[in-house]
């Protein structure tokens, strides 16, 4: 017996850069050196500088390939969390023009190639531009997030943050007041606090009705989750992430922090509208995985990583959108048990507005 499902999709990506990626100008030998270079410039990830990208039949092949491989793996909508290059956009549009794209293409554009004059609505489902992702801080794997206190494990250590507040607002507020939706990388407890402050600064009162979001939002505490949910910001959460850096984030955040991070059920208990997204090509693109992810808190070869979980309809609730489309199961995932749901196949893929 096969399933219908609500479609699965996948709200942060890099399914375009993966697929073709854009070269950046300068390399570096691990993520801390590149995180604190960037910070040295007053750059962030977001705004660092690539190699112009042509639009050339490779490009759109790349593309269209990267698109399939999302549909084969049960999604009908991604959204690529920073584009780098218009000409990703320009490929797309040609893509489009001659038929339906393997899956749904939303897209938040880096806030370095960002510009007004070029960002124009598409008004089509199949491929459009919803807004612009900044970026506030590093990651917990090479202790650069930023942390209100020291990590544990390096005591002078306190992370990096990209952005205050007022430089974040005001390079947010522009795009606010254009009507583009806000997507800020923040994974420390400082930058999502940060991040919160900017959005006070650019939306007052007007938070929720624009919802901006809140990438990764994984060092948690109660006033944060308290103040997430009275200003109306989305977390967008990674299914992966808790299990993957669990290891590193018991001794980096130590007892207590580690306790209230990756904490998705705080969230959705205090209100806060949460989606999900893999983070790929750092999590695997199948949302089945992350679907057992989320279920078991442990990889999904077994091993074991004790991470917080979800429950199934509450995690399948973040990773599916009905009105992205249809995705069809081999089996109906309440029917499997939860450290077998990556072994369940797609039988099929019907996006919205498919007409095939
Ligand atoms: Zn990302």
């Amino acid at each position: 017996m096969t399933w219908e499902s609500a479609g699965f999709v996948d709200h942060h990506t890099h399914c375009l850069y993966v697929a073709h990626p854009a070269e950046p100008a300068r390399r570096f030998d691990s993520v801390t050196a590149f995180h604190r270079s960037v910070q040295e410039r007053w750059s962030t990830p977001m705004d660092e500088r690539y190699r112009p990208l042509e639009v050339t039949d490779e490009l759109r092949g790349d593309l269209e390939r990267g698109l399939v491989a999302a549909r084969e793996l049960g999604l009908c909508e991604i959204t690529e969390a920073g584009l780098r290059d218009w000409a990703y956009l320009d490929a797309l549009r040609d893509l489009r023009v001659r038929g339906e794209l393997p899956v749904r293409v939303r897209i938040f554009v880096a806030s370095g190639i960002a510009e007004l004059d070029r960002m124009q609505r598409i008004g089509d489902p199949w491929l459009e531009i919803v807004g612009v992702k900044l970026y506030a801080d590093g990651w917990v794997g090479p202790r650069t997030c930023a942390m209100c206190q020291p990590f544990t494990d390096e005591p002078d250590n306190d992370g990096v943050l990209f952005m205050d507040a007022d430089t974040l607002a005001s390079r947010a507020d522009p795009f606010a007041e254009a009507g583009w939706q806000i997507a800020t990388h923040a994974i420390g407890d400082r930058a999502i606090e940060t991040v919160l402050d900017a959005y006070e600064k650019v939306y007052g009162s007007d938070c929720a009705a624009a919802s901006p979001r809140i990438e990764h939002a994984q060092v948690l505490n109660p006033d944060l989750i308290r103040r997430m949910s009275d200003l109306g910001v989305v977390a967008c959460i990674q299914p992966g992430f808790a299990v993957s850096d669990a290891d590193s984030a018991r001794t980096g955040l130590g007892g207590d922090r580690w306790e209230q991070s990756y904490r998705w059920d705080a969230l959705l208990d205090a209100g806060v509208r949460v989606i999900a997204g893999s983070d790929f090509p750092i999590e695997s693109l199948s949302p089945l995985v992350g679907l057992q992810r989320l279920t078991t808190g442990d990889f999904e070869d077994g091993r074991r990583a004790g991470a917080p979980t979800l429950p199934l309809e509450t995690a399948l609730g973040l990773m599916t959108d009905a009105s992205a489309g249809v995705t069809v199961l081999s089996a109906d995932p309440r029917d499997v048990p939860e450290d077998e749901l990556a072994t369940i196949e797609i039988v099929d893929v019907r996006p919205t507005g498919s007409t095939d």
